[in-house]
């Protein structure tokens, strides 16, 4: 019997065969076991993402060992995206679990040591926050929204050690979920002490992107920014935006980010529901023309949670998205503690896939060009490519990058076809799983301009996105190894034939 050998460009049917538009799932109890990553990777999922704010550590290296074990297993660079808590206010450990809130009933919060760590409340209907500080944002009347909205409370007066709330609208209170004061971040300072913690994890654990919750500013950004700077993990920033921010101040933080989420469930309760898509769209142009990529999160399949199938106005939710521009679809609680975390991944994998069919990718680029009036040569080169391989049917676009830049950069453009970005660093390759209709491939370092044509040419055929006879616009940058310097593009048809020097 012989052993076929793999040859080193080949990648398995799934990753080839998933949407463009990325997905990435919440892990929680209902998906760590290796078991559901295997599925989950297999069914799509190009990032696992872990919410600092629930769980605990031992739960997230638990997460981070099966994520990475099972993407090796598979060969798949699944990146990991850890959110950290930030300047928001959440409620503390909750005894029993949960709490049972009836319109009309007294709510206590008490903030005499309301750290997350001794948050365990004794009195029946007393409540702890986290982090410190809730008692200098509110006053008497003030209106509190808790887990997303789902339950609000009223001020009633506040004292020296607590506020009384009277409940306005009953719900199931658990611990972790959210609280705001809807209309205005907080003040406090964007490290809270379990901000740090959590950064601190992120620097010394394998994670690729830092959902940055709460972004009020570029300040912030920038303060995470030099938190990593000495770093031995120096993670991809991911601000989420769930403030009512001007537009002014979503440009900066979209540039000084290496990509913004849509954070609904927040946004949701800040400005007025109704504002919400209007919003939503609006950070998606603005992202797209910045060429950042962007996410959109929350709810995308939230009956889910309890139903093996989406309602329609879910299913045209996703549609919408996938062809407004967004370059990747999250699911939350669907996948941390739903009913159905396979079935959901599965649904939004397939209504992406024929959102997909519809987008207009002519429109999409041109728009983008004119739009951007920028001497940037990457700029240039990338509609080049995109522009070039629609005019020849190129089959795909060859990508060298170093820092993965380039290959996000042409995917800012929308080809039709699929960006095949061949990197010399792991890293990389995982740093490149949120962006839109890219496959990452590791292949060596090149010293020749000529190797690194006749490796694409190799990688296409072995990859199977590209056969004999079928032509590919391949990006380098020249001279070799300057990194930030794609400026050559050329047209080959496959196979490149092999010269002797
Ligand atoms: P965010 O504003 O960051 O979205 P969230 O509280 O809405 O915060 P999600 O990350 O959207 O949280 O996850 C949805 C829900 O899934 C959470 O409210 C929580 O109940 C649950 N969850 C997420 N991760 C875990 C975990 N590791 N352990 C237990 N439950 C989790
Ligand atoms: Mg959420
Ligand atoms: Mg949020």
């Amino acid at each position: 019997m012989t052993t076929s050998k793999k040859s080193f460009y080949q990648i398995s049917k799934f990753l080839i065969s998933k949407p463009k538009t990325r997905i990435i799932c919440t892990i929680g109890p209902s998906s760590s076991s290796k078991k559901q990553i295997k599925k989950m990777i297999l069914e799509g999922m190009s990032v696992a993402r872990l919410n600092l704010s629930h769980g605990n550590v031992k739960f997230h290296k638990m997460c981070i060992e099966n994520i990475l074990e099972i993407s090796n297993e598979l060969d798949a660079p699944v990146g990991i995206l850890a959110d950290v808590p930030g300047p928001k206010f959440r409620i503390g450990l909750i005894e029993n679990e949960f709490m049972n809130l009836t319109t009309g009933d007294n709510l206590i919060i008490d903030f005499t040591s309301n750290n997350k760590k001794d948050s365990n409340s004794k009195i029946h209907n007393s409540i702890k926050v986290w982090p410190p500080g809730i008692e200098n944002e509110i006053q008497e009347g003030s209106e509190l929204l808790l887990d997303d909205g789902s339950i609000k409370i009223k001020v009633s007066s506040i004292n020296k050690e607590n506020i009384n709330c009277t409940v306005s609208n009953s719900g199931i209170l658990k611990s972790n979920k959210s609280l705001v004061i809807p209309g205005k971040g907080s003040q406090l300072d964007y490290f809270t002490p379990e901000t740090i913690k959590s950064l601190k994890f992120i620097a010394s654990n394998k994670i690729d992107f830092v959902g940055l919750s709460y972004i009020r500013s570029e300040q912030d950004v920038e303060r995470v920014k030099d938190f990593f700077s000495n770093k031995t993990n120096q993670p991809k920033l991911i601000s989420k935006i769930e403030l009512p921010l001007d537009l002014n101040t979503l440009g900066k933080i979209i540039k000084s980010s290496d990509g913004v989420m849509v954070a609904r469930g927040d946004l949701g309760v800040q400005i007025p529901i109704s504002k919400v898509p209007s919003f939503q769209k609006k950070i998606i142009k603005l992202s797209n023309k910045i060429g950042k990529p962007v996410i959109t999160a929350t709810q995308m399949l939230e009956s889910m949670i309890e139903s093996p199938n989406p309602t329609r106005a879910e299913a045209t939710d996703i549609y919408n998205a996938v062809n407004d521009g967004t370059d990747a679809l999250m699911l939350s609680a669907e996948t941390s503690i739903g009913n159905f975390p396979i079935e959901s991944l599965k649904k939004m994998s397939e209504i992406a896939l024929e959102a997909e069919k519809d987008f207009d990718h002519i429109n999409f680029m041109e728009n983008r060009n004119n739009e951007d009036v920028t001497t940037l040569v990457d700029e240039a080169i990338s509609y080049g490519a995109c522009k070039t391989a629609h005019s020849v049917r190129a089959k795909l676009i060859i990508a060298f990058t170093e820092s993965g830049s380039t290959a996000g950069r042409i995917a800012s453009f929308r080809p039709e076809k699929p960006i095949l970005a061949l990197v010399a660093d792991e890293s990389v390759t995982k740093k490149l799983s949120i962006t839109w209709g890219v496959i990452p491939l590791l292949a060596p370092k090149f010293f020749k301009v000529q190797d690194m044509f006749s490796t694409g040419s190799k990688a296409a055929l072995e990859s199977k996105l590209a056969k004999n006879g079928d032509m590919a616009v391949i990006v380098v940058g020249m001279p070799i190894g300057v990194p930030g310097n794609t400026n050559l593009m050329r047209i080959m048809k496959i196979p490149e034939p092999e010269l002797n020097d």
